[in-house]
């Protein structure tokens, strides 16, 4: 077996390893418990509870290895950023078993010790919100402590004293490598230590490791790795972490095209850590040049979800950049598609895009009649009723979920609502696209549905 292609071997064999169980983002606390169990007895992976969130839920501390590198690893202080936490239990899945890559698991496991945290903030993964159950953003609190987590991950590196830490987050899908149309699918920063970007040995071992494990990475995402600011924010904990001397690497998992559960992103997640681990156990980052980090591109925010390009809207020749936000549900979510900006967006992209040279804005209108629950809708002779121009159907008895998670090509709309397809920045995204007069697409809730004829 080479030894120089663990990521190979952990891209080809992933399947493996992964925890079907957990499939979906908005998985709660309680369903991360049930999963943890399985390792309250595991002679590898030790499992307890290491400390208890402001509403009192159990934050778990798993420790593998016996080495003397130790790595701490912290996912989902932000309670909505689910991706890393998902890429974790698939770790502890990787690091449990026994099969052809052992080499690998046992260099690891003898070379270093990896201490994990997964979902520091579990009040917030409960709503799926980014901050705690107190209002607080754990990611500012470094230094106050207000929180109970921020007081546990800081005690954890005091205790610890971790050579290695990984701040593991989700950034903004919108967000390309540099002023590209590439997503930035995964981001790395080696957080500043002080306002002048000052690079001392800290700081430039987790340099040093993103080197390779971009390189690395490329591999299955060309030209799809970004770089975060390193702008210095004296109250967050990659900054603090590294000045508290743990090598800290912030690695945030983007969008990918048709990914919207992020399940090949938490793959990426799962190879660009257990790739870590193995690169600080054999030491192999140690001969790595600055110069690389510095060659990933910025993350800039140069994607849409939808955009629409060279259409007419009365007088004007415009782009629409349209973005579908998320609102969750339970355990599920809608999406709102929104007009988030129009105009000259000639520097912009997105993940869907139309040319609309030859195309012309119309507003729609709402059906007259009004229906009593969802399958009535189903019902209708949708596709006429788009070429007539309707967009928008009133339905009395409809939750807020099946508004937009169902899959008609036509806005449907509670009783007690007024339709509005008056387009400009803000508004929602519902309007027609027509050529020489006739309707050939409708943009329903910011998604774009062909009008056949
Ligand atoms: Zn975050």
């Amino acid at each position: 077996m080479q030894l120089s292609n663990f990521h190979q071997q952990l891209f080809d064999n992933y399947s493996r390893y992964y925890e079907s169980r957990v499939k979906y983002r908005r998985f709660k606390h309680q369903d991360l418990v049930v999963l943890l169990d399985k390792f309250k007895k595991n002679n590898i992976l030790s499992n307890s509870i290491t400390g208890k969130s402001y509403q009192k839920r159990d934050i778990y501390l798993l420790k593998a290895g016996t080495g003397k590198t130790k790595i701490l690893l912290w996912s989902q202080m932000h309670g909505d950023e689910a991706t890393a936490t998902m890429a974790l239990l698939d770790i502890f899945n990787f690091l449990t078993a026994n099969d052809e890559l052992n080499t690998f698991r046992e260099k690891i496991l003898s070379e270093t010790t990896v201490y994990f945290v997964p979902m520091l903030n579990p009040d917030g993964a409960e709503p799926f919100e980014r901050r705690t159950a107190q209002c607080i953003d754990m990611n500012r609190d470094a230094l106050q402590l207000q929180t109970p987590e921020a007081k546990l991950l800081k005690q954890l590196q005091h205790d610890l004293k971790p050579d290695f830490g990984f701040n593991l987050h989700d950034q903004n899908t919108h967000y390309t490598a540099g002023a590209t149309r590439n997503p930035a699918t995964i981001t790395f920063l080696a957080p500043p230590i002080d306002a002048q970007n000052t690079i001392n040995d800290v700081r430039k071992r987790a340099i040093q490791l993103i080197v390779q494990l971009n390189q690395h990475i490329q591999t299955f995402i060309p030209n799809q790795v970004g770089r975060w600011s390193d702008e210095y924010e004296p109250r967050a904990f990659g900054e603090n972490m590294q000045k508290w001397g743990t090598s800290t690497i912030l690695v945030e998992s983007g969008g990918y095209p048709n990914d919207p559960e992020k399940q090949f992103i938490r793959k990426l997640n799962f190879i660009v850590l257990l790739d870590a681990f193995y690169q600080i156990a054999t030491q192999s980052y140690q001969n790595e040049k600055l110069e690389p980090y510095t060659a990933i591109p910025p993350n800039e925010k140069r994607l849409f979800d939808l955009l629409i390009k060279n259409v007419k809207v009365k007088d004007s020749v415009v782009d629409i950049g349209i973005i579908h936000n998320e609102t969750t549900v339970g355990s599920s979510f809608y999406y709102s598609g929104q007009i988030y900006d129009w105009g000259d967006l000639s520097v912009f992209y997105g993940y869907e895009e139309l040319n609309g040279q030859k195309l012309q804005v119309k507003e729609g209108k709402l059906y007259p009649q009004k229906l009593s629950v969802i399958d009535d809708v189903a019902r209708l002779p949708i596709a006429e009723l788009l070429q007539q121009g309707y967009l928008a159907v009133q339905v009395d008895q409809i939750t807020p979920e099946q508004r937009t998670t169902h899959t008609l090509p036509i806005h449907i709309i509670s009783a007690k609502e007024d339709f509005n397809s008056k387009i400009g920045e803000g508004k929602e995204a519902n309007f027609f696209l027509t050529e020489n007069g006739k309707i050939r697409y409708a943009v329903v809730n910011g998604f774009l549905h062909k009008v056949e004829p």
